[in-house]
């Protein structure tokens, strides 16, 4: 069987969730096809070669320096159609997920998304995913109509690739991939947070126990301290103190860090939907009762505004 897995990268560089996606592919023995579209996709592609990419064929374009859904899902399609893979494989992060919504509806295809485990059962390449916050489990197979079945892998479930042999392709796409209704003119980084989410080993997670705006910055160092990311609960987007793209749970970002940091949330369903499968919940709450402590692998029970300062000091020292 053949799989295409599509790489996504930021500046180039390979994000980690694909080259999780690669041991995805690789764990059901297919013959892997790696696409990966840049300005100059070339350095991307080596990488992705010398890890275990299988055939890697590297588009480049000014077209595609920046992420336009059109343009991609464009060029995309045409190589599923010279390629004829029997599944298509993105990493489920934002961009990740767009992408295979417009691709598999362009293709009338079957579509997964989110999936958290592959494997073949005889024939089909079954794939299993969680529904409602996890608490009903699907397992789907693609009928085979419309196309490749279509699957976005919810990044931090598999181990990301490491090495392995590849051969780079540079690959020719027709010019009218490139013309789109959208210019991408410019792409930055929302200020406050170095955030992908869903990418990230450590995340520490201010709730509304932190108060005010003026307390975000508490956090966000903790969050420095030990090299993570910074998200927020929906109360605190919800208030104005942090921006939308760093809210986790139901209706923010599902995540699946190594150690995840609660610090002043109370664990409302909503949120630990968004966070229960981290590999280590640590949680700090002045209440012995609060909910997030039934999902915490460490309860800390005290004042936010001590232990939090705290804590940033001793892994300061520790993690330099
Ligand atoms: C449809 C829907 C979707 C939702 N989606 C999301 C979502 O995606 N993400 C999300 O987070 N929520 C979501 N919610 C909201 C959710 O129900 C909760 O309201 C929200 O998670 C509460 O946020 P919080 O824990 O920060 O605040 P609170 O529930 O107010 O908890 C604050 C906590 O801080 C503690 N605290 C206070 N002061 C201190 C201190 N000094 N030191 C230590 N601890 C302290 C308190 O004991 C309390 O436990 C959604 C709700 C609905 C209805």
């Amino acid at each position: 069987m053949k799989i295409l897995a599509i790489a996504l990268h930021k500046n180039g560089k390979p994000g980690s969730a694909s080259f999780e996606i690669l041991t995805a592919a690789r764990s059901v023995g297919a013959e892997l096809i790696t696409a990966v579209l840049a300005s100059d996709a070339q350095p991307a592609a080596n990488e992705l070669a010398g890890r275990g990419g299988g055939t890697v064929l590297a588009v480049s374009h000014p077209a595609l320096q920046f992420i336009n859904e059109e343009v991609y899902a464009k060029v995309l399609a045409q190589l599923i159609a010279k390629h004829q893979p029997a599944a298509v494989m993105i990493p489920a992060t934002f961009y990740g997920k767009a992408l295979l919504g417009r691709l598999a509806a362009m293709h009338g295809g079957s579509m997964a998304s989110d999936i958290t485990a592959i494997a073949m059962e005889g024939e089909a390449l079954v794939v299993t995913r969680p529904n409602y916050g996890g608490s009903v489990i699907s397992r789907l197979s693609s009928n085979g109509t419309g196309g490749p079945f279509f699957i976005s892998v919810r990044p931090k479930i598999f181990a990301e690739s490491k090495s392995g042999t590849g051969t780079v392709v540079a690959e020719t796409v027709d010019p009218s991939c490139f013309v789109s209704r959208m210019t991408v003119v410019e792409s930055k980084a929302e200020s406050g947070g170095s955030t992908n989410l869903a990418e990230a080993d450590i995340i520490v997670t201010a709730g509304r126990g932190i108060k005010g705006p003026e307390n975000v910055p508490l956090v966000a160092e903790l969050a420095d301290a030990l090299h993570g990311a910074l998200g927020a609960s929906r109360a605190v987007v919800d208030a104005g103190w942090m921006p939308y793209l760093h809210q986790v749970g139901q209706t923010g970002r599902t995540v699946n860090p190594k150690l995840y940091v609660a610090v002043g949330i109370s664990g409302a369903i909503q949120h630990l939907v968004g966070m229960q499968t981290s590999q280590t919940i640590v949680a700090v709450n002045k209440d012995k009762d609060a909910p997030i402590f039934n999902v915490a692998t460490y309860g800390i029970v005290g004042d936010l505004f001590e232990v939090v300062p705290a804590l940033t000091k001793k892994f300061r020292a520790e993690l330099k």
